[in-house]
């Protein structure tokens, strides 16, 4: 990619237009020309890390129709609960409030009695690989270690397990064309420190309110938070929201301030995720949202549902013949 071009990341494959996560997401990111295509990680029962959002399986499979006695008290079927060889059953679909059964994005992929298999980790390192032999191509992979506090109260260690995992598929050292992100501040550090990975790293950031981990996010956006992240990590991964606000009425973009912090301090800034069926408040189109983010603040790049438009709005601005 062009030198200071901002990097264009599959968020969960092109999942505005196939089911998230599936293979045939990650093909048509891609082919698209994206970056990096995205794994969201976690562990089966016996040890396999697949990539899949969810610990729960009902919003984004048909496991209730297949085991219908397997959910836990708490009316949920978790992934860990299941081997691969019983996930291998399932089939991907469009995310579902799995109570009504409605579709969180009604306008994306609607095709009926197809098959979509949940993935491995190991099978989706070998796609990229692949796909980049036969294209010519160096797309590179942008793995998240999902909910570590939670596997290992289950008696699991998925941040091994998924350095392990890339280690064998080559994936080691600085240059490696990765970046492994995390919501857990503690998980990141043992991750550079105990399990002595030397990957480029990124510390996502997340709303307190979310619980998605232990870690003070409000605390992580200060001045004091960056500096400490600075120490372990590579990049952050803020949502856009923290980086710019759209007054609307036509008004400019507001920046935070949190992306020029992070630069100062070295660090790179990826925030999720461009949706052009779910602007950011006050945003009138996703044009705008791009020009905030890359012309504004001077994000280093962006997590999309939609990388082909992201590519065409960069493709664009950069002038034909400078794109990827
Ligand atoms: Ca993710």
């Amino acid at each position: 990619m062009p030198q200071g071009r901002p990097i264009v990341i599959a968020h969960r494959g092109a999942c505005g237009y196939l089911p998230e996560h599936s293979l045939a997401a990650k093909v048509l990111a891609h082919g698209f020309g994206a970056d990096y295509l995205e794994q969201d990680v976690i562990l089966t029962q016996d040890d396999v890390p697949i990539v899949f959002h969810d610990l729960e399986l009902e919003s984004l499979t048909d496991v209730a129709r297949h085991y219908p006695d397997r959910a836990r008290s708490d009316g949920h079927w978790y992934a860990i609960d299941f081997t691969l060889a019983e996930l291998r059953a399932l089939s991907l679909n469009e995310r579902v409030d799995p109570h009504t059964g409605a579709r969180t994005w009604p306008r994306r992929f609607a095709g009926q009695g197809l098959r979509f298999p949940i993935v491995t980790l190991e099978e989706e390192l070998e796609l990229v690989r692949a796909l980049n032999a036969a294209r010519g191509t160096a797309a590179g992979v942008y793995t998240e270690v999902k909910s570590p506090a939670w596997h290992r109260a289950q008696g699991k260690d998925p941040s091994r397990i998924v350095l392990d995992t890339l280690a064998r598929h080559g994936f080691t050292g600085r240059g490696a064309n990765v970046f492994l992100q995390c919501f857990d501040d503690e998980e990141l550090k043992r991750i550079r420190g105990e399990l002595g990975c030397d990957l480029k790293l990124i510390q996502l950031v997340g709303e307190n309110a979310w619980q998605e981990a232990a870690t003070d996010y409000d605390r992580l956006r200060s001045a004091d938070g960056l500096r400490a992240v600075a120490s372990y990590a590579d990049g952050v991964g803020p949502s856009i929201a923290m980086l710019v606000g759209f007054p609307g009425g036509g008004a400019a973009a507001v920046p935070s301030g949190l992306c020029a912090a992070a630069h100062a301090l070295g660090l790179a800034v990826h925030p999720y995720t461009l949706r052009v069926d779910s602007l950011p408040p006050g945003a009138a189109s996703l044009g705008e949202v791009h020009r905030a983010l890359f012309e504004v603040v001077r994000a280093d790049g962006v997590f999309t549902d939609f990388p082909d438009l992201t590519l065409a709005y960069l493709n664009a601005r950069d002038g034909a013949g400078h794109g990827p």
